[in-house]
């Protein structure tokens, strides 16, 4: 039975300043408990600070005790704390020096030793034999077994000062090696505490031991406050896991207001720590609301891509996954963790290989649109080529065949053959134009040119077709029009085309009229416009006949001559000027073909 009758006991200097380590002792081991939340270091140091705190509140109870029976009560008390001290040092060591598990089964041994000394200490006259009194106050005289327990404490204590010898010894970086030695200093000195048990075997030493546990107690608290218990323990392993990840971690209440945020989420979303915690998450706008309620109501869901802003203007694709955190010992939820990665990347660079797919069809399609402008061009090539060769054949054969024909007829035949093969040199003409301007192997000259010049030029070279054909060509050419810059004869050829395709599909008696006029910039411009009455063009060919061999409806059928050349031509040479060719018409309306040129700069035509 404990008797704590304070009648029996008088506190001495020595029993108040063992009390006082030993409940700082237990008050530092448990603060650090808390504060660690229960980490692997923190409970192996916490149980360490309980041994060392059994044994010298209960020794300290001892030297104030004034029975004698009393004193050996609280000695027996004080030494089940020591004997357990073994096994709690080598358990931290060990877990200090990352040896745990080589060094299982030592602690595991250590602790049936102490276990076994335990019953020992409470067999009357075995462990403790009776006391012994010395002038400041009284020491326990062990038996055998109390004997072994002193072997016991310094063989252990030695082993853990080798393990963490041995450790520094291999440790290379510095912070860990004066860690290291704060350890090494820290358990050395505690170690002097062992020096206590002299005057367990009647040895007349002064029980300096608590002083040493201060000291001890001191190291380890700077060491595990001041350092922050910086060995590798997975608590702050967590923490250096979350700022490290490139990954934005935002971790939530259960009301969904934002309690913890990473670095990389900072950075994602532009927005400093101080910005984010605290705040609900719905005001954020970053997680939609389903999400949220998702994970809420017990759900892991899929992770999803969404959009972030980025702070800065810009835009961040993430993929976004979200988990419960569940409280570790209990099981219950106390918030929600969203972790988004960043996938912008990896979207642009999808989001461009669809583009890309898109201009290879696009491409391909082209290609395939070409491929067919060959096999037409081919067909109506050698179509035209055949028809003009064919009669031209023709008509020599039956001349050579009927040498005594009638004159007028012979005469017939020759014109024929005659317009015939002006026909296939015009065609023969505007392919070789055509293959020289598209492979670029035209040799464009470039002067300072008068329209009114190119304007008459053209208007000489067609009158006699148009007179011939009964059609009026009238001019009408604004006074000193600014001069143009380009090739002559390539712009007399577009004009050329325009006057001649005019009197083509304009009937007898019909006009031509040309006129031209300058256009205000930038750039200025010179545009010429060529308007017949003839047969006009439907909407649906207007833009069409500007294309290689396009010729409207029924130009065919009616046997007007001309294989679709002549404009697709024209317009290669306007555009290389850096002009615009274009048709306005309706059909039985007329057409008017305009083109315009910019000016160079200065000079007038
Ligand atoms: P071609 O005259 O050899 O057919 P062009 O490229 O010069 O080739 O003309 C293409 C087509 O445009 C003509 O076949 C015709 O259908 C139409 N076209 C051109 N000029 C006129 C015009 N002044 N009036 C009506 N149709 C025209």
């Amino acid at each position: 039975m404990l008797i704590f009758d304070p009648f029996h006991y008088s506190f001495t200097p020595l029993s108040l300043a063992v009390l006082t380590v030993g409940a700082g002792m237990l008050l530092l081991g448990t603060a650090v408990l808390l504060r660690e939340r229960l980490s692997g270091i923190a409970v192996r140091y916490w149980l360490l600070t309980v041994a060392i705190s059994i044994w010298l509140l209960n020794y300290s109870l001892a030297y104030a005790a004034l029975r004698d029976d009393l004193v050996l009560q609280w000695f027996r008390l004080g030494s089940v704390g020591v004997v357990f001290i073994p096994p709690g040092l080598l358990a931290l060591v060990a877990y200090v020096v990352q040896q745990e598990r080589e060094t299982r089964l030592y602690v595991r041994a250590a602790v049936a030793l102490s276990l076994l000394f335990t019953a020992a200490v409470f067999v009357p006259g075995l462990f403790l034999t009776g006391l012994y009194r010395y002038s400041w106050g009284p020491a326990a005289r062990y038996g055998w077994p109390g004997m072994l327990v002193i072997a016991f404490l310094y063989v252990v204590g030695t082993l853990a000062l080798v393990l963490i010898l041995r450790e520094y010894r291999r440790s290379t970086h510095p912070v860990n090696r004066r860690r290291l030695a704060w350890v090494m200093s820290a358990f050395g000195i505690g170690h002097l505490a062992s020096l206590d048990f002299a005057v367990n075997l009647g040895i007349p030493l002064y029980p300096v031991g608590f002083a040493a546990v201060a000291v001890y107690m001191a190291s380890s608290f700077l060491l595990m406050v001041r350092d922050r218990l910086v060995f590798l323990t997975p608590e702050v392993a967590m923490k250096e896991v979350l700022e490290t990840m490139q990954s934005a971690a935002i971790i939530t209440d259960l009301e969904g207001r934002v309690r913890v945020v990473n670095h990389s989420a900072e950075e994602m979303l532009g927005l400093r720590k101080a910005d984010l915690v605290g705040r609900d998450l719905a005001s954020l706008a970053i997680i939609p609301q389903e999400v949220q309620a998702a994970v809420l109501a017990g759900d892991r869901p899929a992770p999803r891509e969404l959009v972030w802003p980025d702070g800065r203007g810009g835009r961040t694709v993430v993929s976004v996954a979200a988990s419960f955190v569940t409280d570790e010992r209990s099981g219950m939820p106390v918030g929600v963790v969203y972790v988004a990665h960043n996938i912008t990347r990896r979207v642009e660079a999808e989001e461009r290989l669809m583009r890309f797919a898109g201009e290879l069809q696009a491409a391909n399609r082209q290609l395939e649109g070409l491929d067919r402008m060959k096999s037409d061009f081919v067909s109506v090539v050698s179509h035209e080529l055949r028809t003009p060769i064919t009669a031209i054949k023709a008509f020599v054969d039956i001349l050579r065949m009927k040498p005594d024909m009638p004159a007028d007829r012979k005469m017939m035949m020759l014109r024929t053959v005659s317009e015939e093969s002006d026909r296939l040199g015009r065609l023969i003409n505007d392919l070789l134009d055509l293959s020289r301007i598209e492979s670029g192997a035209v040799a464009w000259r470039e002067e300072t040119l008068s329209t009114a010049d190119i304007i008459r030029a053209a208007v000489e070279g067609i009158t006699p077709l148009a007179a011939n054909k009964g059609i009026e060509v009238t001019t009408a050419v604004a006074d000193a029009l600014p001069g143009l810059r380009g090739d002559r004869d390539r712009i007399v050829q577009v004009m050329t085309n325009l006057l001649s395709n005019a009197v083509k599909f304009t009937p007898a008696g019909g006009r031509i009229s040309v006129a031209a006029h300058a256009e205000p910039g930038p750039p200025e411009q010179v545009v010429v416009a060529v308007a017949d009455t003839g047969r006009g063009i439907p909407p649906k060919d207007l833009q069409r006949i500007f294309d290689k061999f396009h010729r409207s409806g029924d130009v065919d059928s009616d046997m007007i001559e001309g294989i679709g050349l002549g404009l697709n031509i024209s317009r290669q040479i306007v555009e290389h000027h850096g002009g615009r060719i274009w048709a306005d018409s309706a059909p039985g309306q007329g057409s008017t073909f305009r083109f315009s040129i910019p000016v160079s700069a200065g000079g007038t035509g």
